[in-house]
């Protein structure tokens, strides 16, 4: 936490709205966002608006013991991060506390207000490798070390991004504190130590050299998702839903299972026991990859419900500035946020105690810039500083955010603003939920920008079947034109009240019931199932396009396959997805050659 001095910049407070302070008294030196402390309480605020003779600041804790004219103490900067390692497999709150010393305060029975922790140990000692020599000239953001972390993850100690020059001193391999000397830098003369830790203010983007275009795709084992609304590394997408749609079990689910590098999952507002149970998740969860417990790549920030609301805003952008730190290392970072509706609550609540004039549904004007503010901070880029061998580094940030509007209706301004700056939504319906038809992504409504962006990556791993030859990008094409015939037939029907019996349409409508049942449908929680990966759902497509394709040829001949398909092997097209494990891939092939031979002897 942050020292002050005696002299420092004192004033008082003058007045209390609900987690907002009136204060009087401090100098002009004050600027927007500057932490300030309530002496007697160690409670931190910041600096909301600046008036003439008074500042506002908003506690980042409960004010319900805070008294008038209590003294508070301008600390002089903004909500920082500490950065070193020890962040990973650790759960924070909105303000970097660590969660595990906290519940040992709990525990002790020492539990209050106003708990001073620093964010990272200062007493354990990490192996340092360096990677630089001494006088090799470093520029900020330049790799001069490492530590292995966590077993899955290597942390690369970066230069920051103030400093720059000759290596006149570098530690030798060995295991230091965070705060420790490892290096010393030289320029014009002047020589700076430095340790691993370093510190950014969570408002400001970390810097980059530039912007990268997309080109592989953050891959979530939901069928539905990696085939026809893919999200691309260093994309941004949102999940609105009404309550009980399966919101929290999609994200869940792509924490768990999705191939970033490193993972950050932001709770934001919501119930403590959902964060309980996905850090349980984590712990408890082994990576098919590494074999090490999931938790070892994750970062976990928890602002329950029950936490102050004016903490909300700093939760989410405090997992984006971790986020954007291992991105810097060349790391693909994702952040999952749930709900960033509760964080747009928060913020209609501090603007209506300010008195603001409010917009839409007592939303603050600025609420889509704030918005943009967050999904602005996601992409693709090519980082300032250079790998050990002076290579350029590639590093990506990929941000999800679950919005949950009011009666799930997407017109509110939350969903309405999100939109316009998400690249893709996952919308999902209640009344497929209410069937139990899950994830309940409803086709209509959901969207991705993405698909061209990855339909190269997607090529290169392509299954290759001679019987149907289509790449992804066409497998989606010809998914989405047969649902969209079922969704004008669907509106036809309501319009005449029946379903016209023309063969054309029953084979349309036969092939959607396919595709509806055994690819989109998908249990999250059995084990086959839960996560599917790009072979098994190439398979499964191309079986159900290769019984379109001849399909239609076959009417031509006036054979009509719906009628003729017998439904064992139907049934076991329809079910792949939930009874053949992901290693089986030769099973899958043999389906789809008892479908080739049996079309053929069809047509014989
Ligand atoms: P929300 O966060 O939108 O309020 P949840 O994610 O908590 O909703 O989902 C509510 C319930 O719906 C879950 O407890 C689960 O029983 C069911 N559910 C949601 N998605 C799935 C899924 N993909 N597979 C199986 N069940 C699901
Ligand atoms: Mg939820």
């Amino acid at each position: 936490m942050v020292e002050f001095e005696e002299n420092s910049n004192q004033g008082f407070i003058s007045a209390i709205h609900g987690t907002l302070i009136e204060v009087k008294g401090l100098k002009e030196q004050i600027r927007l966002y500057d932490l300030i402390k309530i002496v007697n309480h160690n409670i931190l605020s910041e600096v909301i608006q600046i008036n003439k003779d008074t500042i506002i600041a908003q506690c980042f804790e409960s004010t319900s013991n805070i008294k008038l004219k209590e003294n508070v103490i301008d600390l002089g900067q903004p909500l920082s991060m500490e950065l070193a390692p020890g962040l990973l497999a650790h759960v924070f709150d909105g303000i970097q506390r660590p969660l595990e010393l906290t519940f040992q305060k709990y525990t002790e029975g020492t539990l209050k207000k106003g708990l001073e922790f620093q964010p990272l140990s200062r007493e354990k000692r990490w192996h340092f490798i360096p990677k630089k020599k001494l006088n090799d000239k470093v520029l900020g953001g330049d790799v001069i070390g490492t530590v292995q972390e966590t077993k899955i993850i290597e942390h690369k100690i970066l230069v920051p991004y103030n400093a720059s020059g000759t290596l006149s001193f570098i530690a030798k391999e060995g295991d230091y504190s965070i705060i420790e000397e490892i290096y010393k830098l030289k320029k014009n003369g002047i020589e700076e130590s430095l340790s691993m830790l370093q510190k950014w203010p969570i408002t400001k983007g970390r810097p980059f050299k530039k912007r990268l275009p997309p080109n592989k795709p953050l891959l979530t084992g939901i069928r539905t998702i990696d085939l026809l609304f893919p999200i691309a590394m260093g994309g941004t997408f949102a999940v609105p839903g009404g309550f009980g749609t399966g919101k929290t079990v999609i994200q869940q689910n792509i924490a768990k299972c999705c191939n970033a590098d490193i993972l950050i999952f932001i709770g934001c507002g919501e119930p403590g026991n959902e964060i309980a149970n996905i850090l349980k998740q984590f712990i408890e969860n082994i990576d098919p990859k590494t074999k090490q417990p999931l938790i070892d790549r994750t970062i976990v920030i928890a602002n329950t419900s029950n936490m102050p609301v004016s903490a909300r805003e700093a939760s989410l952008f405090s997992g984006v500035s971790i986020a954007e730190y291992y991105r810097d290392m060349g790391y693909d970072v994702a952040i999952i946020a749930d709900s960033t509706s509760r964080w747009a609550e928060s913020l209609r609540e501090i603007s209506s105690l300010l008195e603001e004039m409010p917009a839409e549904e007592g939303y603050p004007a600025y609420l889509p810039s704030k918005l943009s503010s967050f999904y602005e901070r996601a992409g693709v880029i090519k980082t300032l500083g250079r790998d050990p061998s002076e290579n350029e580094m590639q590093g990506s940030l990929t941000i999800i955010g679950s919005i949950s509007p009011p009666g799930g209706d997407f017109n509110e301004p939350v969903t309405a603003a999100t939109k316009r700056v998400v690249q893709g939504i996952w919308a999902l319906d209640s009344k497929l939920a209410y069937l139990k038809q899950y994830p309940a992504i409803d086709w209509l409504n959901s969207y991705s920008n993405y698909p061209e962006y990855l339909k190269e990556w997607w090529n290169e791993r392509d299954i290759k079947w001679n019987e149907i030859e289509i790449d992804w990008f066409e497998c989606r094409n010809q998914i989405n034109e047969i649902l969209s015939k079922e969704n004008d037939l669907k509106l036809i029907s309501q319009i005449t009240g029946e379903i016209n019996e023309f063969e054309n349409q029953n084979f349309d409508l036969f092939m959607a019931k396919i595709i509806r049942n055994g690819l989109l449908i998908q249990n999250a929680f059995t084990e086959i199932e839960f996560y599917t990966d790009i072979k098994k759902l190439l398979g499964i497509v191309k079986i159900m396009l290769l019984l379109y394709k001849q399909g239609k040829e076959l009417k031509k001949h006036e054979i009509y396959i719906e009628d003729l398909l017998d439904n064992e092997l139907l049934n076991k097209i329809m079910n792949i997805g939930k009874s053949i494990p992901n290693e089986d891939f030769d099973k899958i092939e043999n389906i789809k050659r008892e479908l080739f031979h049996k079309l053929n002897s069809l047509i014989h």
